[in-house]
């Protein structure tokens, strides 16, 4: 069933955009066109805009408690909506629904949970000498996001945003949109005060620029590639307007000699898979010590063999396809690439048949990558994992940090000591341990080319504050 929208959700209510062409979108399990969505304007941008900005006095100066009541109230909606979401993203986006209703609609759920708390407790003010410190929101959030964790990207900036006091306009990405109109839909249930928060559908040249580049934007808050966050980074800089990118990433999976290799493989196949492998902070490059290098293949190949590809709502499918024609070309010529440059095919490859609908990529696993190489180096986005064999933890450390990225990265061995000590050498933002489980209260952003800023917890909100300091 095709859903049609045709409304941006403007100062509080769905207004109709009447002229404007529509953008259609697609399910990539299917290569159907599932629905469209408006195609907004620089005009559109304009009103959404004057709408926050409008209400961001009003939501400023409302009482924490207050805030924290009306994201609670969202989380009830939203939290009604969950198997819709779960649904949708894995009709828009192709994640196996197993997995879409524990992600893509679970953790945007935790981390809204999380700021109903943390809204209801803003940070209290500082005495600093003769200075009392005080937090105050930013202002006016442009907010700009990609398709692979689509719900999960704009409540990660959405809540901490309006627990500061802050308002948004939301410019979702063009390839799932549907699920930022179910959060709308909760939004609007929720009754937040008109022009709290706003959504003007569209590209990222029209809409996205617009937003990015408005004046009484106070942040630009995005999430997507380096190469967009870098444009973006431009059109702030003109007006010396605040940024926090989070980007691209390369991280390393640094598996010591004493590691529990079978967890290790385990793990650390699944997350370089996981959601296709278009997940930012992806463990694309598996850097395993030479002594247990050939086992460490055996095991990596084993674990693929058992993974299938197929229609996200078949229970039995572990992988979906990739979200785009374009997505899925591009991941090819990787593979492509990364075999004539030298990498030994050890799982899946150009030759392994795929459901003939839909844009699929058998799981692969490349070894003897050079870690200079372009797959080394480049963010693939795809279910493609680069093997690359280490002397010992110096030399793992020298090429895990032989990247422009700095986003994430997992440690395995069975000293916790000598793993942390790895860990801290790291030049990411984040490092997991033994598969330690995700934090959603963790700073979490990157280092170099994978971004300035953090979301999440504390330290996401504090994104979204200034701080002023009163003498007397
Ligand atoms: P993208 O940069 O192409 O698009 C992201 C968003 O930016 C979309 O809404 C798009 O419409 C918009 N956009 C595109 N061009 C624009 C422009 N010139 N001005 C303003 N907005 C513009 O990225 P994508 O393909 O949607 O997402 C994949 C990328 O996102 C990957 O590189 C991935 O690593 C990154 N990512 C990073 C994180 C993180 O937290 N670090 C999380 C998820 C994804």
């Amino acid at each position: 069933m095709e859903s049609v929208r045709t409304d941006f959700y403007l100062d509080g209510g769905w207004v109709p955009a009447d002229g404007r062409q529509s953008l259609e979108v697609h399910n990539p399990s299917t290569e159907e066109v599932i629905g469209t969505v408006p195609a907004g304007t620089a005009d559109d941008v304009d009103r959404a805009v004057a709408a926050a900005r409008a209400a961001f006095e009003g939501w400023a100066a409302t009482d924490p408690v207050d805030r924290a009541a009306h994201l609670d109230r969202l989380h009830a909606e939203l939290t009604a909506r969950a198997d819709d979401i779960a649904r949708t993203v894995a009709t828009e986006l192709g994640t196996p629904l197993k997995v879409a209703t524990r992600v893509q609609a679970g953790l945007p759920l935790t981390v809204l949970r999380s700021y109903v708390d943390l809204a209801a407790h803003p940070p209290a003010p500082q005495t600093v000498g003769n200075s009392l410190v005080v937090h105050e929101p930013v202002g006016v959030i442009g907010a700009i996001t990609p398709w692979n964790y689509p719900l999960h990207q704009i409540v990660a900036k959405l809540a901490p945003a309006l627990a500061a006091g802050c308002t948004l306009v939301l410019k979702p990405s063009e390839l799932t949109p549907l699920t930022a109109y179910l959060l709308f839909d909760a939004i609007d249930a929720a009754d937040l005060p008109p022009g709290v928060v706003n959504l003007v559908t569209g590209t990222g040249p029209i809409v996205g620029e617009a937003l990015a580049g408005h004046p009484d934007v106070d942040l630009v808050s995005f999430t997507g590639s380096t190469a967009t966050g870098r444009r973006i980074a431009h059109l702030a800089a003109d007006r010396i307007a605040r940024v926090a990118l989070e980007l691209g990433g390369k991280s390393a999976n640094v598996i010591l000699d004493d590691a529990d290799l079978t967890a290790a493989i385990k793990v650390g196949v699944g997350n370089a898979m996981l959601n296709s492998g278009q997940t930012c902070t992806a463990w694309t490059r598996m850097l395993v010590h030479r002594d247990r290098y050939d086992e460490a293949l055996d095991l990596a190949a084993k674990a693929v063999a058992g993974y299938r590809l197929g229609d996200p709502f078949d229970p039995a499918t572990r992988l979906g396809p990739l979200v785009s024609a374009a997505q899925r070309d591009r991941v090819r010529e990787h593979i492509t690439r990364g075999l004539a440059d030298g990498g030994r095919l050890v799982a899946g490859g150009p030759d392994t048949p795929v459901p003939s609908r839909g844009w699929f990529v058998a799981p692969t696993i490349i070894a003897d990558v050079d870690p200079d190489s372009a797959l080394a180096q480049e963010e693939v986005f795809g279910p493609v994992l680069a093997v690359i064999p280490v002397d010992d933890d110096d030399h793992a450390v020298r090429v895990a940090n032989n990247s422009r990225y700095g986003l994430a990265g997992a440690v395995w061995s069975t000293d916790e000591e000598r793993a942390v000590q790895v860990a801290r050498r790291l030049r990411t933002g984040a490092v997991d341990i033994n598969g330690a489980p995700f934090n959603p209260l963790a700073p979490f952003g990157g280092y170099k080319q994978s971004g300035l800023g953090r979301e999440l917890g504390t330290h996401g909100l504090a994104e979204f504050c200034e701080l002023k300091a009163i003498q007397r």
